[in-house]
């Protein structure tokens, strides 16, 4: 597998640190509002990376957080006159809801950065100790940043070239700074913001310094991925990995990739100019698969156009996989149940072809375009050889791979038959009369099949009662 890395703004080979294992960290959003189409794309595509690392067999530990303290939900707190975690909670658990519609997997720890203040802390001191950082008259602590050799070595600045432009990184308030490169770690509290204490004055974290620690935290000081927006190669992830390898004295990650911008109608994603959505906006309209699917139609690094067209035609492409799927399993409900025949065992191997294809273009830096264009083909391939006269098991294959590439790049194809309360209740039932037969095995099985459905079973004094999941 080979992934541009833009460290060394190459396609490399892919080698994990630890065979067999993926450490990745993906910067998330900061949650003071209703994330937006282009906050998804990162979700989406590194989502899809992780699918396919794991479905490879990798165990992959992926976090990704959020950011909960910050300008932004400070000024929207005072002006709701709330507590700004009222506000960060808010739009974490909109966020969650949002990545669940998207089918963006659950990451496997969700940091948030005031629930981290002592690592930042800490890490803040022995970058003072080892001489990479200052304390100013204020309390405000910088990173020296001309201290650390290779800064630049990410985004391919050279640190005179950034000090004549770096005049303008010289914004009030921070003036204190020794030079204008230098950027804030810790910084005084101001009058209506939430501050913690710490060895310098009583303040809060500035941004960068929350992922270097929650990396170290959860995946170790050398970690294999570290992934966002192109917006964030510099400085945020340029200064963590100041931050991190002048703390620790080792590579902070190995492979950094980058999302290209999602832009609508052309034109860079504003507010004010009224070209702008929400995750949610779009949910009035599709079924965020169609988000997915239109954000995978391209390659992840590739500048991306959203409008009403591009969505019209994902939502055509993704119901030719989803209609051809639906049709397979009627079908098969029809078909004889015989095994293969020789002819079928032939045409199979075409079908096959296409996940080599799939696979090749996964392989190539996580090309989901190519990869969505093969799945097109084994859907071609679908419609033009399987009919009545197929056999079951002929069927069931070409069914299940059309599910199962689709499933990696997270779309779900398959419209699961939703079962029916009265069906959920008479095996409730014969799960009962099973149990005071003592026949536990047909309980547990009963149980089991309940659960494959998302159906939760509570065993409370007053009998069974049951949820959908
Ligand atoms: P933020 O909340 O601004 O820190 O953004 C969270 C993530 O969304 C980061 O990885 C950003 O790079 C990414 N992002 C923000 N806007 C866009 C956009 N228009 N297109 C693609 N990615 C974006
Ligand atoms: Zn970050």
């Amino acid at each position: 597998m080979k992934v541009f890395n833009t460290l060394s703004r190459q396609k490399e080979e892919f080698v994990p640190l630890q065979e067999g294992k993926v450490s990745m960290y993906v910067c998330g959003p900061t949650v003071y509002n209703l994330i937006h189409i282009g906050n998804a794309r990162p979700m989406i595509v590194f989502d899809t990376a992780r699918r396919y690392m794991e479905h490879k067999g990798y165990a992959v530990n992926y976090v990704s957080n959020f950011t909960d303290v910050d300008d932004k939900i400070i000024k929207k707190a005072n002006e709701e006159g709330v507590d700004p975690s009222v506000i960060s909670e808010r739009y974490i658990a909109e966020c969650r809801k949002d990545m669940k519609a998207l089918n963006v997997k659950e990451a496997t720890t969700h940091p948030k950065a005031t629930e981290e203040i002592d690592g930042m802390i800490e890490m803040i001191q022995t970058l003072i100790d080892k001489g990479h950082a200052y304390v100013a008259e204020d309390g405000t602590v910088y990173y020296k940043t001309r201290s650390f050799k290779e800064y630049g070595k990410l985004s391919h600045k050279n640190l005179d070239d950034l000090r004549s432009g770096g005049r303008a990184l010289l914004v009030s308030g921070e003036d204190q700074k020794q030079d204008p490169l230098d950027f804030v770690l810790w910084k005084p509290k101001k009058e209506g913001e939430p501050y913690w204490e710490s060895p310098w004055c009583e303040g809060r974290p500035g941004w960068h310094i929350e992922c270097s620690v929650m990396s170290k935290k959860y995946l170790g000081e050398e970690i294999d991925i570290h992934a966002g927006g192109e917006d964030l190669i510099f400085p945020h992830h340029e200064n963590e990995i100041a931050q991190s390898e002048a703390a620790n004295g080792k590579e902070f990650a190995k492979y950094w990739l980058h999302n290209g911008f999602l832009n609508i109608d052309n034109k860079k994603m504003s507010k004010s100019a009224g070209n702008f959505f929400t995750v949610r906006d779009i949910s009035e309209k599709y079924d965020l698969q169609v988000l997915r699917f239109f954000m995978l139609s391209a390659h992840y690094r590739s500048p991306l156009n959203f409008s009403a067209d591009l969505m019209e035609a994902a939502k055509n492409g993704l119901d030719r996989i989803v209609t051809s799927v639906s049709n397979l399993n009627f079908l098969m409900e029809k078909a004889a149940d015989v095994p293969m025949t020789g002819e079928e065992q032939q045409l199979f191997k075409e079908a096959e072809m296409y996940i080599t294809k799939f696979d090749e273009a996964m392989d190539d830096d996580f090309n989901t375009a190519d990869a969505v264009s093969a799945i097109f083909e084994l859907v071609k391939f679908a419609n033009t050889n399987v009919n009545e006269r197929s056999g079951k098991a002929f069927i069931q294959a070409v069914k299940e791979e059309i599910v199962m590439l689709s499933d990696i790049c997270g779309l779900i194809v398959e419209k699961k038959a939703e079962i029916l309360d009265r069906q959920i209740e008479a095996l409730i039932q014969e799960r009962q009369e099973a149990r005071k037969a003592k026949n536990f095995a047909r309980a547990d099985e009963i149980r089991d099949t309940l659960a494959a459905q998302g159906i939760i079973l509570e065993d409370t004094r007053e009998g069974v009662k049951w949820k959908r999941a």
